[in-house]
Formats: structure tokens, sequence, C-alpha cells
């Protein structure tokens, strides 16, 4: 007998089921982009650290400038000028005195703001004339304005992106603590299967779940490691289980897991530890077990690519960031459907979607996967859910779409 869950309730079981408690190892900053901070950074220093001009401009005391204009400039004498690079302690700013300083630059003392070139004239005779009054702190970022010791700058569980990285840079941060990557055991079952360098046969096919889910487990942050193809055989699958339950964190079975005769991988899973679902109430992707041996997930996931390529997106990714910790949002983005869908089943109903852009509105495409082949979803940019309990959607629906 299935125990057919709903998509919601099979994360509820992800979240309930599994605690995961892997040791956490410290990277390098330049190989930290895509990897899940395990603690949060807290920064030890101020970001900028000194006071610095935002503008190219005259630094002065905005005092000076209250009441002038166009055409009642404050006059100022120059008093020099702060070079990049330079503290600009060398000057000191009284009244009605000023220095120029360039974006980035050092504000010297005396001066709480800094009025844009624009607005002042140069005499050319050691003195200018500022035309725009400036408010005190006007035009300047002060010490620790962005970050400041003690500040959390990255949260735990972030996954880590380019500008993080550059904001680690910045803080003289060059090695961060993240979790380590899962690894994840991939076994694919099925009498007809043929390695990929094969031509196969009529009634053969190249077995495309190892590949896909491979590179998946990566794009999630995890390694994958390959069992191969094992045939329709309980001695064979049994043993390729224990050997990946023995080695991975995780073990995804591809094949075999509906319920004939044949399929032999909820019996399996079930011998070495318990099965926590068996049926999704999706499609496509309907025949997927999960189990938990050794306190490990095991996935027996539907053989049919398009199916097992929506049921790893969906759950197996899910399971990687509780692994993970990772706490960052999925990416997703809303669109307008081109075209009617029909959708009546009772089931959550899963289609990829290519994006593009007209008169500035995010036009979504459905892929229709009649044929139900990978090849079809090759080329896509993310996917959609219709609900069980919709009937369908009208052209030109607003809908959110979870991006690759
Ligand atoms: P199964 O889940 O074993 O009943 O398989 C369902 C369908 O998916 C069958 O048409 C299989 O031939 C196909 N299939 C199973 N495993 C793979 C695989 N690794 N690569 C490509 N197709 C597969
Ligand atoms: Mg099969």
């Amino acid at each position: 007998m299935l125990s057919v869950k709903t998509p919601e309730e099979v994360l509820e079981i992800i979240n309930k089921e599994f605690d995961f408690s892997m040791q956490p190892e410290e990277v390098s900053i330049f190989e930290a982009s895509g990897r899940v901070l395990a603690e949060p950074v807290i920064s030890e220093e101020n970001v900028p650290t000194f006071n610095r001009s935002t503008v190219d401009g005259y630094a002065l005391a905005a005092s000076d400038t209250f009441g002038c204009s166009d055409s009642i400039p404050a006059l100022m004498n120059v008093k020099g000028q702060v070079l990049m690079g330079e503290d600009g302690a060398d000057i000191r700013l009284g009244i009605g005195e000023c220095a120029y300083v360039p974006t980035g630059g050092a504000i010297p003392e005396g001066a709480d703001a800094v009025v844009m070139i624009e607005y002042v004239e140069d005499y050319k005779d050691g003195t200018v004339g500022i035309q725009k009054p400036i408010a005190p702190g006007g035009n300047i970022i002060f010490k620790g304005d962005d970050v400041f010791p003690g500040k959390e700058v990255l949260p735990k569980g972030r996954l880590l992106n380019s500008a993080d990285i550059g904001a680690l840079a910045a803080l003289g941060i060059l090695k961060v603590t993240v979790s380590p990557r899962p690894l994840v055991g991939i076994i694919s079952t099925g009498d007809e299967l043929v390695d990929i360098d094969e031509t196969p046969k009529d009634g053969q096919i190249r077995d495309v779940n190892s590949a896909m889910l491979s590179a998946f487990i990566q794009e999630a942050g995890g390694s994958a490691r390959m069992y191969g193809i094992v045939q329709d055989d309980e001695a064979i699958l049994r043993a390729a289980l224990e050997k990946a339950l023995d080695e991975c964190d995780m073990v995804l079975i591809s094949g075999g897991s509906s319920v004939g005769t044949k399929d032999a991988t909820c019996r399996i899973i079930e011998e070495k530890g318990e099965i926590l679902l068996h049926g999704i109430a999706m499609k496509p992707g309907k025949p997927t077990i999960l189990g938990k041996a050794d306190g490990k997930p095991v996935f027996g996931l539907p053989g049919h690519p398009v199916a097992a390529f929506f049921v790893s997106r969906l759950f197996v990714s899910a399971m990687l960031r509780k692994m993970l910790g990772q706490t960052s949002a999925l990416r997703t983005v809303s669109a307008q459907i081109s075209e009617a869908v029909s959708a009546n089943h009772g089931r959550a109903q899963y289609m990829g979607v290519t994006l593009s852009e007209k008169e500035g509105r995010t036009i979504a495409s459905p892929v229709h996967t009649k044929s139900g082949l990978i090849t079809s979803l090759a080329g896509t940019d993310g996917f959609f859910c219709i609900d069980r309990d919709c009937e369908g959607l009208s052209a030109g629906s607003e809908i959110q779409i979870i991006t690759f």
C-alpha cells in the first residue's frame, strides 16, 4: 500500500524526522562561494576605517555655508588638498577654511561636510566660493557607518555569493567556517539501462538519472558518488545500498520505486530502516519513497527522469538544505503565463518554463512534456506548481516561478 503524502507533508517529514550534525570546516574565502556558513560572521573592524568623502569636493565646517547661495557665495580659503591613500592629518581646518578632497579621500580635522565640486567656484587665487549650503555630515561616510566591531555581517546558514566574499575581503577575513558538503550516493536500477557511452538496443535506454542527479547534487552544494547501474535484482541492489549507506550521508536510488513485483527498492530500504512515505500527490513524481536507514535519508526516486528531476528539485534539495543548515530563500520570480494550462487531477502539477521579457514583463512559457522525456526540459529556466485544488490557469495569470 502506498502511503501517499502531499508535497507540504513531505517537507514536514523532512523537517521533523531528520537531525544532522556535521562537523563544520574552515575554507579560504577564495573557495567559499556557493558554500553555506556554519557560523555567523561578526566584524572585528570598522568599515570604513576612517571618515571618507563620498564625492569630489571641498571639505569644510557646514556652519560656514549656512545662508550662502549662487548670488552670495561663501568665500573660503583653500588650505590644501587631501591625496588618495593619505590620512589628511597635515591639514587642520579653521573657520573660513576648506580643503579639496577626492571621492574616498579622508576628511581633515575641522571639517564635518563636503560640498560637491559642482557648487564651488574656484577663483584661482587660493580662495573658492561656495554656492550652496550643506548640512553637517553631508557627503561624508563616517568611520563604522557601514560595519562596526561586533556587528553581524553575515548570518549562519547563508549561501555565500560574490558580494558576500567582497564584504569578507573588506573586513580582512580570509577564512570562514562552512558546512561540509554532504556526500550523496547515487544508484540507478533497471534491467533496461545501459551506460551513457553505449548505443542502446531496442528496449534499452541510457542511464540519464546518474548524470542528472550528480549534476543536481553539485548545484545544490553536495558531492556525488556514483554506484552505477544496478540490475533489478534484490541481492545486488541490497549490496549497493549497503555500500552507499556505509560511505555516504544520503542515498538516492532511482527506478523501481513503484509497486511492481520487480520493484524491490521499497522492500530493501525497509529492511535497512524504515519507510517514511511511499507516494507523493504530485505529477510527475508520484512513485517516490523516502526512508531512513542508520539515521540517513534514502530516497527512492521515480525512474522517469522528468519525475526524478522534479522530486529532486523539491525534496532532495530540501533535505540538502537541512543538512547544510541553509536558510537562504529559494530563488523565485513572478511571471505571467503565456498560455492557458489545464490541470484537474487532484495532484500538485509541476511544469518547466522558459522565461522571456516582453514590454517590461516577465513571461513564462510552459514546456509541454507530453513525451515525458528529459530532453524537453533542457533549456528551461525554472518551473512552477499548479496546486492540486486548482482546475487550471488562464493565459496571463500571475505565477511564481522557482528558477534554476
Ligand atoms: P521505474 O521507476 O523503474 O518503473 O522506471 C520508470 C521509467 O523510467 C521506465 O521507462 C524506465 O526505463 C525509466 N528509467 C528508469 N531509470 C532510468 C534512468 N536511470 N535513466 C533513464 N530512464 C530511466
Ligand atoms: Mg524499473
